[in-house]
C-alpha cells in the first residue's frame, strides 16, 4: 500500500471497506473504477478500458463514466446482480487541503434501489432477510422505494414442509435481493428454488449478526416503539430476521432508512398459491413470453396511478380468505359500479396523480429533486377533489378511505410557495427557489441582477468612450467577463485593457472595473446557490417530517384506484358481483375465460356452468378431445375464484363461491424446471406436493396425470390420485380432473362424489366441430385422430393411424406388436419374424382348446413352434 499514490491508497481503503462491491470512485466529473472493478465494468457494459498511474511500475486498470449520466450504467450493473458502492467527495475540492476527502455514501443493491429509472413503477421491488433456526423462520419482505414492509413467522415439522411455506412466500414477493443467515444453506431445496427460480442477488451474513439482544435494540431504535408495542416481543425469530434487514440497509443506504415503517405482521390471512398454480394459471404474466398482456393482471388492470398499479399486482397474488374484508371490497366496488358518474370523476381526478409513494421516499433520502416536489405538489392538489368525491359515499371502505387521506393542503402550500413551477434538474443550476419566499435570496439576486445590468451599462459606456461600435462584453468559465475587439478595431483600444486571449476573429480584454463588477456578480451567484440549496432542504425536510401522513394518503389513493379498476372492467366487461361465504359450494352460471374471451377474435366465447360442493360433486372428471376446451374451463374456474376472493366481480351471470382456501394445478410439463429431473419425476413431485398439503377447502386442477409413462402405470396413478383428492378422510377437495383415459369414467359409478363431464363436439363423417360446451356424462370418443386432421397431419398417416385404431379396437393387435411398422413403406412386406408372429396368433386365436385330445393339443404346439422358425 505504502508505495501507491496518495489517491490510490485513498481508493483502496475504500475498497476495503466495500469487498463485495464494484467502487464508483468519484474523480472530478467522472466516477472511475481500477483494477479488477475496473476490468469488470468495462467488460460487462462495454467501455473502453485504459490505465492510471497509481504509483506503482505498472499503470492501475481504469476505466470510467461520467457523472451526470452515472445512473444508467448503474441500472444497468445492479440489474445484472452487482452491487454498486458509490464513492463521492464529501468535502469541496476548491477547500481540500491536499488530497479531497471522499467516503461511500451509499451501495446500491439490486433489494435497495431508489431511482425512478432503474425501478419498474408497476412492481414492488422487495428485499427479503430470513432467519431459519430448528424448523422455525423469520422472513421480512421490504420495498424500501415505498416503505412496505412485511414480516411472517413460519413454522414446520419438517425440512421439506418448512421449505414448502417459504417458496411460496417467496413466489409471492419475488424478491430481487434474499439475506439470510448461515444455518438457511441447510435448505437445500430451497437454494435450489432460489438459484433455478427467482432472479435474485443473494448474501449470506455473518453469524454475529444474528443476536436477540442487539436486535431489540435496533429495533426499537429504528421504529421508535418497544416490540411489546410493535407485538414483535414473542417472535424471536422475526426480530432477528428484521434486524439483520435493517442493519444491512443502514449499511448500506448510509443514512436515511427511516421510510421504512409500515409494518404488517403478516399471518396466514390469504389464499395459498404455490409457483406452479402462478405460473400455470397465468396471474400476472404469460407462461410463454413472461408478458403482462395476456394474463389476468393485463385484464383487470385499468389503474390510473403507479400505487394502484402495484396495489392491483399485490392484490391478485394475493386472495383473501375472509368473507368479510371480500364483502368490504365488494360492496365498494358495487357502489361505483352503479354510480357511472362518479366513476368517472374518480377516474378522471386520479390521471394526474404521480408515484407519491416513491417520491415521499426519496423525499426522505434527500435525494428528490425540484421537480420531484413539484409533482408531489401536484398529486396533493387532486386529494381534496378526490376527498370531496367520494366524500358522499356509503360503503365503509370508501370512507374509510376518505378518512385516511389527508387533504395535503400544507405541504402542497409550501411546494408551491417555494419552488418554481418548471424546476432545473439540480439546484446547483440554482433558480429553484421561486421570488418571494425569501427575502435574503431576493436581495442577493437583486445584486446578481443588479450586476447584470452593471455588465450592461458598461459595455454601452466603452463603446461610447473607444468608438468601437461592435465592441460587447462576454463571459466564459475560464476568463470571466472580458470585453472582445474585432481585428478591425484593435487600434481603438485604450491602454488599460488587458489583453487575455486572441481569437481568430480578435482579441479579449479585461480591465479592473469589469473584474470588481464579476466577483460581485460570482459572489452573490455563490451566495444564492447557496441560500437555494438550504431552503430546498428545509422545504425537503419539512415535508420529509410528514411522511406517515403522505404514505397513508398515497396508500388509499391506491386502494381507490383498484376499486375504480374492479368498477370500470367489470361494468365494460359485463361481471357479476358474486355471492361470497364458507359453505362451500362453487356455483357458477353462464361462466367465462376472462382472458381467453378478451382474446378470442373471430369465434364468441362459449359460457359454461359450474356445479360443485364439498360432498356429491366434488371431484368432476372431465373428457373430450384435445383443443376443446377443457385446460380453458379448468382454468377459468380457478381464475374466477381468485377474482373473487379479491373482491372483484366474475365473468358469470350468477356465481355463489365458498371461500376456497388454496389453489393447486398439476398441468402439462415444466419442462424449465427439468434441470437434474425428468418431467414425469417433476410430475410427479407435483402430485406429492398437492396431496400433502391441499385441505378440503382447497381446489385442485389436474390437466393430465401419468401421461409421461406407459398408459397403466399412468392410468393406475390417476387413479389412485383421484381416489385419494375424492376421500374426505384424506383431502376431499374440489377437484377438476381432465383426462384422456377415458376408463377412468367408471369412477363415477364407484366414487359418490365424482361427476362426469365432457366438452361436447359435433361429429360430421372424420370431421368434427367444437361446442365448447360443458355437458354431463363421459366423453364417447377421444377424436385424436380427428383432432390431428384439423392440425394438419399428413392424409396418409392419418389413414394409416385409423387402420391401427380399428385393429387394436378389434383386438387384432396389441400396441407392442410391430408387424405392420414399414406400411408406409413402398418396398414389398418382407416375411419377418413379427409377420410370422402375426400368423401364430391368428391360429392360436382360432384354436379350440376345450375340443382338443392331449395329443392333439401337442401336434397344435409342434406346427405353432415350427411356424416361428
Ligand atoms: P388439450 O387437451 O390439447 O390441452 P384442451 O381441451 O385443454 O386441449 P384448450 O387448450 O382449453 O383445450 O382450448 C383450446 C382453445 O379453444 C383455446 O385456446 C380457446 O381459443 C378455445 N376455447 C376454449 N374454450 C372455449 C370457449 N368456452 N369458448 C370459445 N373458445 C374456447
Amino acid at each position: 500500500m505504502a508505495d501507491y499514490s496518495p489517491m490510490m491508497r485513498q481508493y483502496l481503503e475504500m475498497k476495503e471497506k466495500h469487498p463485495n462491491t464494484i467502487l464508483f470512485f468519484r474523480l472530478g466529473d467522472f466516477y472511475e473504477m481500477f483494477f479488477n472493478d475496473a476490468k469488470t465494468v468495462s467488460k460487462e457494459l462495454e467501455i473502453t478500458l485504459t490505465g492510471k498511474d497509481c504509483g506503482q511500475n505498472e499503470r492501475a486498470p481504469m476505466c470510467g463514466v461520467p457523472y451526470h449520466s452515472a445512473e444508467g450504467y448503474i441500472a444497468k450493473l445492479v440489474a445484472k446482480g452487482y452491487k454498486v458502492a458509490i464513492c463521492e467527495q464529501v468535502e469541496d475540492p476548491k477547500k481540500a487541503k491536499g488530497l479531497v476527502q471522499r467516503d461511500v455514501i451509499r451501495v446500491i443493491t439490486p433489494g435497495t434501489i431508489l431511482e425512478n429509472s432503474m425501478l419498474d413503477e408497476n412492481k414492488n421491488n422487495y428485499i427479503c432477510s430470513l432467519y431459519f433456526e430448528k424448523m422455525q423462520v423469520g422472513i421480512c419482505f421490504a420495498d424500501v422505494s415505498t416503505g412496505e414492509l412485511q414480516v411472517n413467522q413460519l413454522f414446520a415439522k419438517n425440512k421439506a414442509e418448512l421449505e414448502y411455506q417459504i417458496i411460496n412466500e417467496m413466489s409471492r414477493y419475488r424478491p430481487s435481493e434474499i439475506l439470510f443467515n448461515p444455518q438457511t444453506t441447510d435448505l437445500t431445496g430451497l437454494s435450489d428454488f432460489i438459484r433455478e427460480r427467482l432472479d435474485a442477488s443473494v448474501e449470506c451474513m455473518d453469524f454475529e449478526e444474528y443476536n436477540l439482544s442487539t436486535a431489540d435494540i435496533a429495533i426499537q431504535t429504528h421504529f421508535h416503539k418497544t416490540t411489546d408495542e410493535l407485538a414483535l416481543a414473542d417472535k424471536p425469530m422475526i426480530l432477528l430476521s428484521l434486524s439483520a434487514l435493517i442493519t444491512y440497509l443502514k449499511r448500506t443506504q448510509i443514512s436515511g432508512t427511516e421510510s421504512l415503517q409500515d409494518l404488517h405482521y403478516a399471518n396466514q390471512i390469504v389464499m395459498s398459491l404455490d409457483i406452479n398454480a402462478r405460473r400455470n394459471l397465468e396471474l400476472t404474466e404469460t407462461m410463454r413470453n413472461k408478458e403482462k398482456r395476456g394474463s389476468l393482471l393485463w385484464v383487470l388492470d385499468k389503474t390510473q396511478t403507479a400505487m394502484g398499479k402495484r396495489l392491483i399486482k399485490t392484490w391478485v397474488e394475493a386472495p383473501l380468505l375472509s368473507p368479510a374484508k371480500i364483502t368490504l371490497r365488494q360492496n365498494a366496488v358495487e357502489e361505483l359500479y352503479k354510480n357511472m358518474p362518479l366513476l368517472d370523476q374518480i377516474r378522471e381526478t386520479l390521471t394526474g396523480v404521480f408515484d407519491l409513494e416513491r417520491i415521499m421516499t426519496r423525499i426522505v433520502y434527500g435525494s428528490a429533486n425540484g421537480r420531484e416536489l413539484r409533482s408531489l405538489a401536484a398529486t396533493a392538489s387532486k386529494v381534496p377533489a378526490l376527498k370531496k368525491i367520494i366524500g358522499n359515499c356509503d360503503s365503509t371502505l370508501l370512507k374509510n378511505l376518505n378518512n385516511q387521506m389527508d387533504s395535503l393542503v400544507d405541504i402542497c402550500g409550501l411546494i408551491e410557495s417555494a419552488i418554481v413551477e418548471e424546476p432545473p434538474f439540480t439546484i446547483r443550476e440554482g433558480g429553484i427557489i421561486k421570488t418571494g419566499y425569501n427575502a435574503e435570496l431576493d436581495l442577493v439576486r437583486a445584486d446578481m441582477n443588479g450586476g447584470h445590468d452593471l455588465i450592461a451599462g458598461i459595455e454601452a459606456n466603452e463603446k461610447a468612450k473607444t468608438g468601437i461600435p461592435k465592441l460587447k462584453i462576454g463571459y466564459n468559465r475560464v476568463f470571466g467577463y472580458y470585453i472582445e475587439v474585432s481585428n478591425s478595431y484593435k487600434n481603438l483600444v485604450p491602454e488599460h485593457y488587458i489583453r487575455k486571449q486572441t481569437i481568430s476573429s480578435g482579441e479579449r480584454y479585461i480591465t479592473q472595473e469589469l473584474k470588481d463588477i464579476e466577483n460581485r456578480i460570482l459572489g452573490a451567484q455563490d451566495r444564492s446557490v447557496k441560500i437555494e440549496s438550504e431552503l430546498f432542504e428545509t422545504v425537503r425536510q419539512t415535508i420529509a417530517g410528514e411522511l406517515n401522513r403522505v404514505q397513508a394518503t398515497a396508500k388509499a389513493i391506491g386502494v381507490l384506484d383498484v376499486l375504480a379498476s374492479f368498477a370500470f372492467i367489470s361494468m365494460r366487461y359485463d361481471y357479476t358481483r358474486p355471492v361470497i361465504n364458507m359453505s362451500g359450494k362453487l356455483y357458477l352460471k353462464d361462466s367465462r375465460h376472462p382472458v381467453v374471451e378478451r382474446l378470442l377474435k373471430d369465434e364468441p366465447f362459449v359460457p359454461n356452468d359450474v356445479n360443485m360442493d364439498m360432498n356429491e360433486n366434488r371431484v368432476a372428471i372431465i373428457t373430450g378431445p384435445n383443443m376443446a376446451g377443457k385446460s380453458t374451463f379448468m382454468r377459468q374456474v380457478a381464475i374466477i375464484t381468485i377474482m373473487a376472493q379479491i373482491g372483484c366481480f366474475v365473468p358469470a351471470t350468477v356465481a355463489e363461491i365458498g371461500i376456497i382456501d388454496k389453489i393447486f394445478t398439476r398441468v402439462g410439463a415444466s419442462d424449465d424446471l427439468s434441470a437434474g429431473q425428468s418431467t414425469f419425476m417433476i410430475e410427479m413431485s407435483e402430485v406429492a406436493d398437492i396431496l400433502k398439503n391441499a385441505t378440503a377447502n382447497s381446489l385442485l386442477i389436474f390437466d393430465e396425470i401419468g401421461r409421461g409413462t406407459s398408459t397403466f402405470d399412468g392410468m393406475s396413478i390417476a387413479k389412485s390420485v383421484l381416489e385419494y383428492v375424492h376421500h374426505k378422510k384424506n383431502v376431499g377437495a374440489k377437484t377438476l380432473f381432465a383426462t384422456h383415459y377415458h376408463e377412468l369414467t367408471d369412477m363415477e359409478s364407484q366414487l359418490s362424489g365424482v361427476k362426469n363431464f365432457n366438452i361436447a363436439v359435433k361429429k360430421r363423417g372424420d370431421d368434427i366441430t367444437f361446442l365448447r360446451r360443458i355437458i354431463r356424462g363421459p366423453a364417447d370418443d377421444s377424436y385424436g385422430i380427428e383432432v390431428a386432421k384439423l392440425a394438419g397431419v399428413p392424409e396418409k398417416v392419418i389413414k394409416r393411424a385409423k387402420e391401427v385404431l380399428s385393429e387394436l379396437e378389434n383386438g387384432e393387435m396389441s400396441l407392442s406388436h410391430r408387424s405392420h411398422e414399414n406400411r408406409f413403406s413402398d418396398e414389398p412386406v418382407q416375411l419377418t419374424m413379427e409377420t410370422a408372429d402375426g400368423e401364430v396368433l391368428q391360429k392360436l386365436q382360432s384354436i379350440d382348446v376345450n375340443s382338443l385330445t392331449p395329443i392333439e393339443c401337442m401336434n397344435q404346439l409342434f406346427e405353432l413352434v415350427s411356424m416361428l422358425k
